[in-house]
């Protein structure tokens, strides 16, 4: 689905990703680990249209989407989840899940606003949407909760949520473990995994708790100083020299 190709990109003279060639498999739930400051984030930003790359490409199912704007990758399914914004903490959980169709079409948070009173047709289905994902994954009990007041691992859930008010194919997850009890961590995972079988979506996970990466991933591929250094399942890569060497050099 993604093919990333000798991908460059400085920030000033530093080099961060140098020359990074991946492929995502359609359906697979790609692992993406490596010490810090392998990277891994810049990387992500530059597939999903956060920063312009350096040079290189970006394909997805073929087609050229090297420096793509994030609401038109968007549009094609391809989303990166991010921390809740400020200005949603104050809104309910549902409320948070409710604006999502209107903020794909590239909208500023105003006009959504502004529409949201005009609609009332429409808002009742994406209610229903909501609610339906709010069960998914399992945090119907805090849909009419502040999003502010959420755990770090609920919040978490609730950028997945996220996900599934549209059609996504591809999400791509900035260590969703961060912060997460190990309980939540494992919802969190098994969210990741049906929305995979059930729903057909591709993931791209960056994660540094193995167990985690162990479990739901297959393929991982590893980075290390902004570049590729080894791809195969979880089991093989804890295994190769050359990853190894890579963390114990940190
Ligand atoms: P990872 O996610 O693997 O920990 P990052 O992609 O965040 O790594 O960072 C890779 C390197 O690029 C790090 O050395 C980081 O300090 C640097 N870097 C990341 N973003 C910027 C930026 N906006 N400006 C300057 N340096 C950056
Ligand atoms: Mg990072």
């Amino acid at each position: 689905m993604i093919q990333v190709k000798d991908l460059h990109k400085s920030f000033g003279g530093f080099k961060a990703v140098q020359g990074a060639s991946i492929e995502i498999e359609t359906g697979s739930i790609t692992g993406l680990i490596g010490p810090n400051g392998a990277g891994k984030s810049t990387l992500f930003n530059v597939i999903a249209g956060v920063l312009p790359p350096t040079s290189g490409t970006v394909l997805m199912d073929g087609e050229d989407i090297t420096g793509l704007p994030p609401h038109e990758l968007f549009k094609k399914g391809l989303l990166r989840t991010f921390q809740l914004a400020h200005e949603f903490s104050s809104l309910t959980v549902r409320e948070n899940l409710m604006m999502v169709p209107d903020m794909q079409a590239g909208e500023t948070l105003w006009n959504t606003w502004f529409r949201r009173g005009r609609i009332r047709e429409q808002e009742r289905e994406i209610r229903k949407k909501a609610d339906e994902v709010l069960e998914f994954l399992t945090i119907s009990h805090v849909a009419d909760e502040k999003a502010g007041n959420l755990s770090g691992g609920q919040k978490k859930l609730l950028e997945l949520g996220r996900t599934m008010m549209v059609d996504a194919k591809i999400v791509f997850l900035d260590e969703v473990g961060a912060g997460v009890n190990r309980t939540l961590l494992g919802t969190i995972g098994d969210a990741i995994i049906r929305l995979n079988k059930e729903r057909g979506y591709t993931f791209c996970v960056i994660e540094h708790d193995m167990d985690f990466i162990g479990r739901i991933c297959d393929p991982v591929i590893v980075m290390a100083a902004g570049q590729v250094l080894a791809k195969g399942s979880a089991a093989h890569i804890m295994q190769n020299e050359d990853v190894i060497e890579a963390y114990l050099g940190t």
